[in-house]
């Protein structure tokens, strides 16, 4: 079955009840027992509901993964991953993470015993630079965000695997449709469905999809443990918005293509930041791993004015955080996304005061350029 099938098929039963051919959501928070001891599966909704269910089934599938399970946003399913690990082991993190993935890791879970390095995940030698003898997990996040620098994949799955330490990889970026990074060794994806699964900035979600069934069963411990579920009605609209993952990242990449041409050639413009372009430092790799760049670019402006200019005076595309809806988003990392990573950090990773990041939608590209060049002559 191809992956459009799959995004609209897999775990999408008609209603068994009824025959409705959408999935229900299933609000409720208990259900009803046959007798003592005999009930239909259900019991307690933290611990199981099919709205929810008939997500975590699509995913799985999509990713090429035994199970999934879906959490309240991205952060709580990231933290649940994380709680796979017991006080005192180490990690290795990708340099540039998700700002909100630093500071839970950092400003969180630092505090429960767990240690953190953060190292290039370009280059796989610096990850076995920074192994310890307590190290279990390796955590990378590819493309990073926001310079869109492409992970080692092949070799640092390889690095894991051989020394029997878990593979996360935050997927959020490319979606599934873009990167599996199971092919390549990962034991667990992550993703905010708030970003490209749902794809309609309407809802935050988030999941965890596991390889092997050992850490599917833990995963699925947890998730009724801790309790970070995502609500029956969000698991419909991640439902709905993933049947048409396929067009939209489609889309997706074509228009974040031609923004990415059209900015590399823009002489305001002095740095641009996607995969696509062929003076991007991983483009071979990121052909290589992945089947499109999609729509997150990055672009150096050359000051904190000038950023300002073309965030005041876009029309079309919306000043706000998040990315991944079918709505173009622009916004500045430093005093954003990535507000809560020290000044000094942020300088080393390149993320200045002058850097703008555009999460391209799927409007028509010419009136996206349009925006985009009429701020920047502001600039
Ligand atoms: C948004 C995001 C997260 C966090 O997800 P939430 O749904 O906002 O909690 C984690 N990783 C990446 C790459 C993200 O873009």
């Amino acid at each position: 079955m191809g992956f459009a099938t799959k995004a609209i098929h897999t775990g999408q039963e008609p209603d068994p009840t009824t025959g409705a051919v959408t999935v229900p959501i299933y609000q409720t928070s208990t259900y009803a027992q046959d007798a003592l001891g005999r009930h239909k599966g259900y019991e307690y909704a933290r611990t199981q509901n099919p709205t929810r269910s008939a997500l975590e089934k699509n995913l799985a599938a999509l990713e090429g993964g035994v199970a999934a399970h879906c959490f309240a946003s991205g952060l709580a399913a990231i933290d649940t991953t994380l709680k796979l690990l017991k006080s005192g082991d180490h990690v290795i993190v990708s340099d540039n993470t998700y700002g909100g993935t630093y500071r839970l890791f950092e400003k969180v879970l630092r505090n429960f015993g767990l240690d953190f390095s953060y190292v290039d995940t370009t280059e796989s030698i610096n990850v076995e630079n920074a192994l310890r003898d307590n190290t279990r997990m390796v955590f990378v996040e590819t493309p990073t965000n926001p310079i869109m620098a492409i992970a080692d994949l092949e070799s640092i799955g390889k690095l894991t695997n051989s020394l029997g330490l878990r593979l996360v990889v935050d997927n959020t970026f490319m979606s599934p449709y873009f990167l599996r990074p199971i092919e390549f060794g990962a034991d667990i994806v992550v993703h905010s469905t708030t970003k490209y699964l749902n794809g309609h900035s309407d809802s935050i979600g988030g999941v965890v999809i596991t390889k092997n069934s050992e850490d599917a069963d833990r995963i699925g411990f947890l998730q009724n443990a801790v309790g970070a579920i995502i609500s029956p009605f969000d698991s419909f609209l991640i439902n709905r918005g993933v049947k048409t993952l396929a067009v939209r990242m489609r889309q997706h990449d074509e228009n974040g293509r031609k923004v990415a041409g059209f900015l590399a050639d823009h002489p305001k413009v002095q740095k641009v930041y996607y995969p696509g372009l062929p003076q991007h430092p991983q483009h071979e790799r990121a052909e290589k791993l992945m089947t499109g760049f999609g729509g997150m670019i990055a672009f150096e402006t050359g000051s904190l004015a000038a950023a300002r200019a073309v965030l005041d005076n876009v029309t079309l595309c919306a000043l706000a955080e998040s990315l991944g809806g079918v709505e173009s988003l622009i916004s500045h990392p430093a005093s954003m996304t990535h507000a809560s990573v020290p000044a000094e950090e942020r300088a080393r990773l390149g993320i200045t005061d002058g850097l703008v990041r555009i999460s391209v939608g799927i409007e028509d590209v010419e009136d996206i350029i349009a925006d985009l060049d009429a701020a920047l002559q502001k600039a």
